[in-house]
């Protein structure tokens, strides 16, 4: 079904095709996201891709408004902050990303358990493109 293996880059290719990776522990059961050669629930090593669903719901966020380089270079500044949040993915993991369409005016109208659906932002030119994993509301 999956055609993406442990190494890091497969993440983001996956995400590229606008879909979520984690690896499924074969000994624990355990599901990480992104995917982890080495289960971090009980180090075990076998573990396999997974699908995810890119649902979830919000457990915390922040709203950023002294950007790192990358994010300025993307165009957030204190005028224009961003959120970025962790959610809790219905497979199980819980994963961080940039939460988008949410009223940043009003940081106290983003509530926690807001139900989230996952998708993508391309950022650089061309050359240089790369995709990150965002979640947005249902
Ligand atoms: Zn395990």
């Amino acid at each position: 079904m999956v055609d993406f293996t442990m190494n890091s880059k497969d993440f983001y290719k996956a995400l590229k095709a606008q879909l979520l990776i984690g690896s499924h522990c074969q000994d624990c059961g355990y599901l990480a996201a992104p995917q982890r050669q080495i289960c971090p629930n009980c180090l075990g090593s076998k573990t396999e891709v997974v699908n995810l669903s890119g649902a979830g719901k919000l457990m915390a966020f922040t709203v950023i408004y002294v950007p790192s380089l990358m994010m300025a270079q993307a165009g957030y500044n204190a005028k224009n902050p961003y959120c970025v949040g962790i959610v809790e993915l219905v497979d199980g993991p819980k994963i961080s990303a940039q939460i988008l369409d949410m009223d940043l005016s009003k940081p106290e109208s983003i509530e926690i358990g807001t139900e989230l659906t996952m998708t993508t932002i391309q950022r650089g030119d061309a050359e240089n493109q790369k995709t990150y994993l965002a979640f947005k509301p249902m």
